[in-house]
């Protein structure tokens, strides 16, 4: 079996293009979705939010814990500011749950908050982590709708594992899975992988879940990036994920690409999450 590739940069784009449609749809009744980042002691990552006001606060690691939640409090109550989004991991003296937990719960297009992360676990999603969302939509969008399929997740972090094991297994039209998740303490993680009609990798480590674990037809959504040492390329290191991609493609249906496959999503997502947050602070939802 050839696998199809899923490709998740033509999938983020054609999101964009809608989200950018819906923008200007939005800002013809005189609502701009704005979208703040704050980000502090890190580098910047470029990103264009097309159809959006985007407001790129960044800070020098040494930024005290007050001036932060200051910062997001004039976020809280700025009208043109739609969304916020708090770059993870700050620096250690700064206590990300109290930043986390003052953001807007009508603001917070990461998803992280706990309002909103409970929302999402009783099936009353308002904005769903961007990673997660982003792999529930490139189910969808490549003719993988995961009702009724096994879904095998291995990994269970706050990000990734858990929220979009919430998603999956909701009772709704987009959902409808029945979902396990794997950790580094089950057993025979082989034999889970292979129950899988659906696999979702979120480890961390380069190609660990091997195509021979594979159900035949299985269809693969690889979440993991991983740098790997590549003496071929002029930076000397290239991406993985977290499946043995080559071999993989000998026995999926389907399986994401890394880079190309959830990583254009992530971002796209949270566009997809600042739209309907303008939509919803200026009463046009
Ligand atoms: P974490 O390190 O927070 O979680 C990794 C998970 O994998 C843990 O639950 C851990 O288990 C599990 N795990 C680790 N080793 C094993 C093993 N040998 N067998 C089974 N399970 C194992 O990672 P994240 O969820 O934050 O990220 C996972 C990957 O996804 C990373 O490569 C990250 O870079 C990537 N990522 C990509 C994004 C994108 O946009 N493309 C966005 C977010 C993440 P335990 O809980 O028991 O420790």
């Amino acid at each position: 079996m050839s696998a199809s590739i899923i490709d998740g940069k033509a999938i983020a784009a054609q999101i964009r293009a809608e989200v950018a449609r819906e923008a200007e749809e939005l800002k013809a009744r005189g609502v701009t979705p704005g979208l703040a980042t704050v980000l502090v002691g890190a580098d910047p990552a470029s990103h264009t939010y097309v159809g959006m006001k985007s407001i790129a606060l960044e800070y020098d690691e040494s930024l005290s814990e007050e001036d932060l939640l200051d910062t997001v409090r004039q976020l809280n109550s700025d009208p043109e500011v739609h969304g916020i989004l708090v770059q993870l991991p700050l620096p250690g003296h700064i206590d990300e749950q109290k930043v986390l937990l003052l953001i807007d719960p009508a603001k917070d297009v990461d998803g992280f908050h706990p309002f909103n992360v409970g929302s999402m676990m009783v099936g009353r999603t308002v904005f769903a982590p961007c990673t997660p969302a982003g792999i529930v939509e490139l189910l969808h969008r490549s003719g993988n709708p995961p009702a009724g399929k096994h879904v095998v997740i291995v990994g269970r972090s706050n990000i990734v594992g858990k929220p979009v094991a919430n998603l999956l297994v909701q009772k709704n039209d987009r959902a409808n899975a029945t979902v396990t998740v794997c950790h580094s303490r089950t057993r025979n993680l082989s034999e889970m992988v292979g129950q899988g009609d659906i696999v979702i990798a979120a480890i961390g480590s380069p190609e660990f879940i091997k195509a021979a674990w594979l159900k035949p037809g299985a269809v693969v959504i690889d979440v993991g990036t991983n740098r790997v040492e590549d003496a071929t390329r002029e930076r000397g290191w290239r991406l993985v994920g977290d499946v043995e991609f080559e071999a993989a493609t000998e026995v999926a249906a389907a399986i994401t690409p890394v880079p190309g496959g959830v990583g254009p999503m992530t971002i796209t997502m949270l566009m997809v999450n600042t739209l309907e947050a303008a939509r919803q602070q200026s009463g046009n939802s």
